[in-house]
């Protein structure tokens, strides 16, 4: 099958398709648009992944770049929509592995060391659960009426308490972002070069048929552009994310299928880590035809399918 040629599973034979099957052993599964909308299974897609690992004994686990929920509420969910994954180590998620990165950073110290957080409360359950201390995440930071900005950062940043021992930056979706917030996190950087800066994604835009929100991308850049620093993805489609389970030899690129709804993320990923893709047309794109005219500016998937759950036939 060539690579990239964004081929339809059902045009094929059942021989076709099961020999495509036996050429991948490990597959990693997007979230939101391919198995589950929020918390709502995708229909057939429990059923899917489940045959993939029983019947066909193939190793799956799920990568999100959702910063919303910890590795363990994530697994949660998936037990909860019936997917059996065998322990929350399947689950690869921004907020995991921003805790992994800063427990494994040599510079890093959780003793000494707190994180500030511009981003929900997730990223400091998921911290506080790897033994980090933080603040700033699930707050409100907004000037009072009647406060003047010079006053603030009098009062908030003049004192050298306010940078003190804070390790690392880390940004995520955030619906109270405010000037207050990015003013602090642009101190806290350029203070502290040394900080590490991390990002549960770059996610630019949610579209939904309705309306279309700002993602973490648009938070990132700003305290991007004021600090003069680049910060470091946590999400898809950097390969990073992958790194701890490529490094240990259990994950082989090359036998890995990703899974996915999204073009840029999902497809773009694949093609970064050199893994074979399956794009669905449950989330982004609802048909072949939207895919085909993205060629050009994004990587084309290796194959697709309207429904993951269009492949159960096969297994
Ligand atoms: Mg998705």
């Amino acid at each position: 099958m060539s690579r990239g040629g964004a081929i339809n599973l059902t045009d094929l034979s059942g021989g076709q398709v099961g020999e495509w099957l036996q050429s991948f052993d490990t597959i990693l599964c997007d979230g939101d648009g391919t198995i589950w909308q929020d918390d709502t299974a995708i229909e057939g897609a429990p059923d899917v992944l489940n045959a993939l690992q029983q019947r066909l004994g193939k190793k799956v686990y799920l990568i999100t770049n959702n910063g919303l929920k910890t590795r363990q509420e994530l697994f949660e969910r998936s037990q909860r929509l019936g997917f059996h994954l065998p322990s929350d180590r399947y689950i690869i998620s921004p907020t995991a592995a921003i805790a992994d990165y800063l427990v494994e950073s040599p510079d890093f110290d959780r003793a000494r060391h707190k994180v500030y957080v511009v981003g929900n409360a997730a990223i400091a359950r998921e911290l506080r659960q790897h033994g980090i201390d933080s603040f700033g995440a699930g707050e409100t930071e907004q000037l009072a009426p009647g406060d003047l900005w010079p006053d603030f950062v009098a009062r908030e940043f003049g004192n050298p308490e306010a940078a003190k021992d804070v390790g690392a930056v880390v940004v995520g979706w955030d619906e109270y972002f405010s000037y207050c917030k990015m003013a602090r996190a642009c101190h806290i950087l350029c203070s502290n070069p040394d900080s590490a800066f991390l990002v549960t994604n770059r996610d630019a835009v949610h579209k939904y048929p309705a309306f279309c929100i700002p993602g973490t991308a648009a938070f990132v850049a700003g305290i991007e552009a004021c600090s003069e620093r680049e910060a470091l993805e946590m999400g898809k489609p950097n390969p990073l994310v992958l790194e701890p389970l490529t490094k240990t030899g259990e994950l082989r690129a090359e036998r890995t299928l990703m899974i996915g709804d999204c073009l840029k993320i999902d497809v773009g990923f694949a093609s970064n880590c050199g893994m074979l893709s399956l794009l669905v047309g449950t989330g982004r794109y609802s048909n072949l035809s939207d895919v085909r005219r993205e060629k050009g500016k994004l990587a084309q998937p290796d194959c697709y399918l309207p429904r993951l759950a269009d492949l159960l036939p096969y297994l």
